[in-house]
């Protein structure tokens, strides 16, 4: 049967939608390996051409790393390349085990359970730990695969405020008879990068006899004395009951995930979480170099040392040439420009200055929070950093955005 017109004229309109409402997201093709310079093709069609890379996850510089590409090579040697089976059946290697044994003493946890994604830790979390008689307390901006997961769940729900420790308190309150209480939040926030008030949250959680739930995914390896994440950041590690992250960001970027926290729940996890127990086993080759990234980071800070300094640098740069940035303490520094338009613009005219970042606006942050997110990486040189710091100023001084309050902002035509 051919696909039937209607549905085809259907999901035409819905892209066009899309398109007309200045929404439509365009992929750049890189021909390359990911790093602080990659050769993007631009226009498309066109050989590539090298930008600095202001946007990627890539924040330690491991994702391309000698060391890490020579030890995924050995483990594409030593476990072959696919394992074509789930867990319980015939997919788990001894390397699995290790890599769980070894996430557990770098997060200062109980256990861990691996999964193919941080996505599918979120989806499976709640639904398998929580029943009907449970609520999770979520801080409003918590990242789309939380939501997900919460919604697979079969547990009430409420929010609070972002980091509102008032207004987390009145939830507690509101819902202290529940028999579990959990408390969800991210670590570090992905669109602002600030860090959640996990000292206070834990807090409130022994007050009120709740669970705590942490998201690191922007955190593990970089953020915290030793990289451990925004736990040891805050000063509460062993104090979170589970966390999740993923190795598709600082932990050399490929794929791959897992829950980390107390020994029941995670036991539980490997008994019923369905993402686990319906689809394949993370791919040895991820696992053994995930082995080694931890490998690297345990015996060296220098990395997220080096990670540390230089975003420091790059937020007091913008700060200073008049740029309004969400204050933080993260390498994730957001330069907020409210206009949705002004920031596509913007972001085009960066690109076309060999610099590489990524305009946010509605639905991935809030009506009039528009906002160029940059990331800093280990791999970026003092180079790299002055030659994008430039290039934002030259583009802002061309629109005459520097010093401009909100206001004048949104007002702008573009
Ligand atoms: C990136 C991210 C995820 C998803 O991780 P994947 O392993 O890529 O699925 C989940 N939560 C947060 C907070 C993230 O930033």
């Amino acid at each position: 049967m051919a696909f039937p017109e209607v549905l085809r004229r259907k999901y035409q309109d819905i892209l066009q939608q899309i398109r007309q409402s200045g929404l439509h997201k365009q992929e750049r093709i890189i021909h390359d390996k990911q790093g602080a310079r990659i050769a993007v093709e631009y226009p498309f069609g066109s050989a590539g051409k090298e930008l600095i890379n202001m946007c990627s996850n890539n924040y330690l510089g491991l994702s391309s790393h000698p060391q890490v590409i020579k030890a995924a090579h050995q483990a594409l040697d030593h476990r072959g390349y696919g394992l074509s089976s789930v867990r319980f059946i015939c997919g788990t290697q001894d390397i699995h085990k290790e890599l769980e044994s070894h996430l557990s003493d770098f997060l200062g946890t109980e256990d861990s359970i691996l999964f193919s994604s941080c996505f599918d830790a979120n989806a499976a979390v709640f639904e398998t730990l929580l029943d009907e008689s449970a609520i999770m307390i979520s801080d409003r901006l918590v990242h789309a695969s939380i939501i997900d997961g919460m919604r697979l769940s079969r547990a009430a729900h409420d929010t609070y405020k972002h980091s509102d420790m008032q207004h987390l308190r009145q939830k507690l309150e509101l819902h202290k008879d529940k028999e579990t209480k959990i408390i969800i939040t991210d670590g570090v926030f992905s669109m602002d990068g600030d860090i959640a008030p996990l000292a206070e949250i834990v807090e409130l959680a022994e007050e009120y006899q709740a669970l705590v739930f942490v998201d690191d995914s922007h955190a593990t390896g970089f953020i915290g004395a030793k990289g451990r994440g925004s736990h040891e950041h805050c000063q509460v590690m062993g104090k979170i009951d589970l966390i999740s992250t993923t190795f598709g960001k600082a932990l050399g970027g490929a794929s791959g995930g897992c829950i980390s926290g107390r020994k029941e729940l995670i036991d539980l996890l490997r008994q019923r979480a369905r993402p686990y127990l319906f689809s394949n086993t993370l791919a040895p080759i991820i696992t053994m170099t995930t082995l080694k990234v931890l490998d690297i980071l345990a015996g060296s800070t220098q990395a997220r040392d080096s990670l540390e300094r230089k975003a420091a640098w790059w937020r007091q740069a913008l700060i200073q040439a008049g740029f309004i940035v969400v204050a933080g303490e993260s390498p994730i520094v957001p330069v907020m420009l409210y206009n949705a338009k002004l920031t596509q613009l913007f972001a085009d005219e960066l690109y076309k200055k060999k610099v590489f970042a990524v305009g946010f606006f509605f639905p991935v942050v809030p009506q009039a929070q528009a906002r160029i997110r940059t990331q800093v990486s280990a791999a970026h040189s003092e180079e790299d950093l002055l030659f994008a710091r430039d290039a934002f100023i030259e583009v802002a001084q061309k629109h005459d955005i520097l010093g401009k309050t909100k206001a004048e902002l949104l007002n702008m035509q573009v």
